[in-house]
């Protein structure tokens, strides 16, 4: 696993070079209630921000393979647009 807390341009690398993975966003505080699981081509975790701005900073991103991500964070909820 693979955890992208501060640095926007590492993440958006990631995300690009591992279309086959999977992300959690979580808010920075890391609370597991505010945990969703994304497949790493999810347009709310992938592309462009909205409104010019960053993928890391308010919310950070934990990237892995669905396994690994499960068994860390059990709770994380699946995401209602990739993972339905
Ligand atoms: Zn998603």
């Amino acid at each position: 696993m693979l955890e992208f807390t501060e640095d926007n341009g590492a993440y958006e690398w990631w995300i690009a070079a591992n279309p086959n993975q999977f992300v959690i966003n979580a808010e920075s505080s890391l609370r597991l209630d505010s945990m969703v699981l994304h497949k790493a081509t999810c347009r709310t975790i992938n592309g462009t921000p909205a409104n010019g701005g960053a993928w890391i900073g308010a919310y950070v991103k934990i990237c892995g393979t669905r396994r690994e991500l499960e068994a860390r964070y059990p709770t994380a909820k699946p995401c209602g647009l990739c993972l339905r």
